[in-house]
């Protein structure tokens, strides 16, 4: 019989059972990734460890094991395209595991999993199997009898429960090259007695059956791929399991899937609540509530971490997860109001308490999903309408089929899903043209796979070293050794990167710009156009290898840019202090990019900042910069020492990480950046914009020093230039606003001697009228420069006669302007109409007008046309 209990037990029951086995129980990383140039988020426990596995860095502890937050929906792991259709893949889960880093391997890993599910959880062993790698003659990787042995001794009756897997299910591989090796997987057979006993469990293992799925990978790690395919022999062998914490509470709770647990009843009870839709009783209900129940998780759990959703990268990857879940809603439930964010509270309620960043986040998040939802369903509607515009056309033209090009425009343009568009063509009994669609899609990809191509070489190792010292903390110059280097193109483009044993060089990190600088050795000097950090690996971007790599360098820091960029730093610092003296402690930082020559601050707060406000967060930062503060920075703090040093924690920080606080007086944060002495060094601070990002959200934008002073000499130059240009001595505010005045009433007594002139001339046009079809027709130019008088004079005109067409052009600044009013007897009994006219004749003066039956005018840029218009008008009123 399986022991019962909730979802929070059985996670506790984990952690406890492998800190029995000596492991250490370390927090999940974050789940979008820093950091590192191959992964947008986490997709597996073993990410946040890669390092030690690539042997860039030592473990913290031999034994460790954690509930990772894991999202799969982009690159190697997507199963995006299954969440809600099946009942046991998520975009984001939580995966339970155990590692050894050079330590225990595969006869404790396999025991210990198995001690887990069958003795602790009494999972019943005839429910069980074991998958093993089958070797592979082409890598001279032999079968996997080790593990097959420690299996067999397992299972009380081990024949038919161990099945050997090819490399496709059975060997693991971190990427194209690096730690690999081959895996042994658990599968278990959740189905009912009489169905176990009409198919047997091991036809359906790996065979996509609901339930009969894999729950447990345990991966033992023995080789590294080198980039010309070879495996070698890992100098020490580790172990990296994972299991779906999700699937093994349906197991233990004796339900037939994921969603029927306690992690996602709740939130699915209240989408019932709030739609008025029962789950389990119609299929297409069910998979939308699964969709937004599973959808929800990812996208909050995103937004805790300050990953918004947004227009590019891992922002737009979270987007289109929302988007897909207001999609379900709208098309499967028929909401077309946002909900989803409503079910925010009951998330935090149920997850809260694994994931406090849940329940302090809960408002944000709600807003941000508020947000987003609107927005999109105002696509989705815009959407609908174009394609019954669409379909209307085809209808017209007697097609059925609608091109691949529309629909995949709508999709790029608007984020029109396809199968909606799919949806109502069928409803109309039409149909897409997939292949075409498919076609565009493909070209798009290929478009953006090469202007992302980047092709990097192996790492040639100069120096067996690990990791690179930073001594840039305390000096800008060093001098240093290349460890290890390797060539990249980058659309098409080769670049170097260099590690060294230290360095001085700051890598681009906690929203700081990377350094740039110089290498020298003898006579040669190269560039160091950026670095960047690749995990731990400090990485100088270089245009070229220094041509003796196993010499000493001299690697110079650009110093000037480094202290603008360190100025900024610590000004951001001071905002962000100054902003919660002035805003409150509401705000809080949501991301920052500091660069030599400005720097930049978001941070949550629910309105706009008024021109008091800014005013006093600016004279609050400058008034600290007088102060001239000096930095009190301690390195290699833990986060409880931190925090009760009233640094504010920030997310993201990895296991086993140390923190470094940099305090300026009551400035006290958590920062790897690098920053000034003392604030006086800033000299000043001027913000030079505010304004929103997303909900909640809003961006400082500022300069400081050298910058600032230049922001603010431009401005008075202008305020100089301007007092210069109105020679006024005084106060240049009255003088402008005298001139205005001036300007306003003189315009005034222009336009009243334009408007005398423009009746005299009139009068002399009404002279010279013609008689065509019946119609006085008055026409010619009139020498005024404001077209406002003329259509005043015009308009007085119409109330004045019958049977008349009026055409006048004039001619201002080299622009040519023709009205005609068309008199109202005309337009009633005749039907001749104003707008007609115009678009007659506009072509003559190269423009385009339009206007109401009775008066119309067009503007155009060939005055010289004007004549030749008129005689044109005369033209179409002689026509019967
Ligand atoms: P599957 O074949 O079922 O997709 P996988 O081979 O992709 O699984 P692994 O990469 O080995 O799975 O991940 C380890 C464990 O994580 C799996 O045994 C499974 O329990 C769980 N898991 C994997 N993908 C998901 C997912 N999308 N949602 C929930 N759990 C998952
Ligand atoms: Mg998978």
């Amino acid at each position: 019989m399986i022991i019962k209990m909730k979802a929070q037990e059985l996670r506790q029951l984990f952690f406890d059972f492998f800190r029995l086995k000596d492991h250490n129980i370390v927090p999940s990383a974050p789940m979008v990734v820093k950091n590192d140039p191959s992964l947008m988020f986490t997709n597996a426990g073993m990410n946040q460890f890669k390092d030690i596995f690539l042997g860039n860095q030592q473990p913290g502890f031999r034994r460790v094991a954690n509930s990772q937050k894991c999202l799969r929906v982009s690159g190697k792991h997507n199963d995006l395209e299954e969440v809600g259709h099946d009942t046991y893949h998520h975009t984001m889960f939580e995966m339970l595991g155990n590692w050894s880093f050079g330590d225990y391997f595969k006869k404790e890993a396999i025991e210990w999993g198995w001690e887990l599910l069958v003795k602790k959880l009494e999972i019943p062993e005839d429910r069980l199997y074991a998958t093993i790698f089958e070797g592979n003659k082409e890598d001279n990787v032999p079968r996997d009898d080790e593990a097959f042995a420690y299996w067999e001794k397992c299972f009380s009756r081990p024949e038919g429960r161990i099945i050997e897997g090819s490399k496709k299910d059975n060997f693991w591989e971190m990427g194209e090259t690096g730690p690999c090796g081959p895996c042994s997987e658990i599968h278990v057979d959740i189905r009912d007695d009489e169905e176990r006993k009409r198919i047997p469990g091991i036809d359906l293992v790996n065979k996509g059956h609901p339930h009969v799925i894999e729950i447990w990978n345990l991966v033992f790690i023995q080789y590294n791929r080198r980039s010309d395919g070879v495996l070698e022999q890992l100098p020490s062998k580790h172990v990296d399991t994972g299991m779906g914490f999700e699937r093994l509470c349906m197991v233990v709770q004796g339900k037939k899937s994921n969603y029927e647990t306690d992690i996602f009843q709740s939130v699915i009870k209240e989408i019932s609540a709030i739609t008025g839709k029962k789950y389990g009783v119609n299929e297409k209900w069910d998979i939308a509530m699964r969709v937004i129940a599973d959808h929800l998780r990812a996208v909050s759990f995103s937004i805790a971490e300050g990953q918004l959703p947004s227009n590019n990268k891992a922002g737009y990857v979270i987007r289109r997860i929302l988007r897909r879940a207001v999609r379900y809603g709208y098309t499967n439930l028929g909401v077309e109001e946002p909900f989803i964010y409503q079910l925010v509270t009951v998330l935090s309620q149920t997850m809260g308490n694994q994931y406090p960043e849940l329940i302090s986040g809960k408002e944000q998040i709600a807003k941000i999903i508020h947000e987003e939802e609107t927005s999109f369903l105002k696509t989705l509607g815009k959407g609908l309408k174009m394609i019954e515009k669409m379909i209307d056309e085809l209808e017209k033209e007697d097609k059925s089929l609608m091109p691949g090009k529309i629909a995949f425009e709508m999709y790029d343009t608007f984020g029109f899903p396809v199968d909606l568009t799919q949806l109502i063509l069928k409803e109309k009994n039409m149909q897409l043209d997939l292949k075409g669609f498919e076609d565009e899609m493909k070209n798009q990809k290929n478009r953006s796979r090469e202007d992302a191509s980047v092709e990097t070489a192996d790492w040639t190792i100069i120096r067996n070293i690990e990791g690179t010292e930073f001594t840039g903390y305390a000096k800008t110059e060093d001098e240093v050794q290349i460890t290890k280097y390797r060539i990249v193109r980058v659309k098409g483009k080769e670049v170097c990167h260099l590690i060294f044993n230290k360095t001085p060089f700051y890598a681009e990190s906690g929203g700081q710009a990377g350094d740039t600088g110089h290498i020298t050795s003898g006579n040669e000097k190269i560039a160091i156009i950026d670095t960047h950090k690749e995990n731990n690996l400090i990485v100088h971007v270089a245009k070229k290898i220094p041509f003796d790599p196993y010499a000493k360098l001299i690697a110079s820091v650009d110093t000037e840019k480094r202290l603008m960029t360190a100025n900024n730093h610590t000004a951001t610092h001071l905002i962000h202090f100054a902003l919660r003296s002035v805003l409150g402690n509401h705000v809080e930082q949501k991301g920052s990019l500091v660069t030599p020559d400005h720097l930049r601050f978001d941070f949550s707060h629910y309105s706009k900042l008024s021109k008091e406000e800014i005013s006093k967060v600016e004279i609050l930062v400058n008034q600290m910069v007088r102060e001239n503060i000096s930095s009190k920075i301690i390195s290699g703090v833990s986060m409880e020492e931190a925090r009760s040093m009233g640094a504010m924690a920030l997310f993201g920080e990895k296991y086993g990480n140390t923190v470094r606080v940099v305090g300026f007086g009551k400035s006290v944060e958590l920062c790897g950046g690098t920053h000034v002495d003392s604030t006086g060094n800033i000299g000043v601070v001027k913000i030079i914009s505010e304004g929103a990002i997303a909900a909640g959200i809003r961006r400082i934008e500022a300069v400081t020093a050298l910058k600032a002073e230049e922001y603010i000499n431009e401005k008075l130059n202008i305020v100089n230039e301007i007092a210069t240009l109105l020679k006024s001595t005084g106060n240049i505010v009255e003088s402008v606003e005298k001139l205005l005045s001036e300007n306003s009433s003189q315009k005034k007594i222009i336009e009243k001697h334009e408007a005398v002139s423009a009746t005299r001339q009139l009068k002399s046009l009404i002279d010279k009228a013609v008689i065509i079809n019946n119609i006085r027709f008055i026409s010619g130019k009139i020498d005024i420069d404001s077209s406002d008088v003329l259509k005043n004079i015009a308009y007085e005109f119409r109330n004045s006669s019958d049977n008349t067409v009026l055409v006048i052009g004039s001619e201002s600044s080299g622009k040519a302007n023709i009205l005609v009013l068309v008199s109202d007897n005309l337009l009633k009994e005749r039907n001749i109409n104003a707008v007609n006219i115009i678009k007659e004749i506009a072509g003559e003066i190269n423009g385009g007008g339009g206007g109401q039956p009775f008066f119309a005018s067009a503007g155009g840029k060939n005055p010289a046309g004007i004549e030749r218009a008129i005689v044109k008008a005369a033209d179409f009123l002689k026509k019967p």
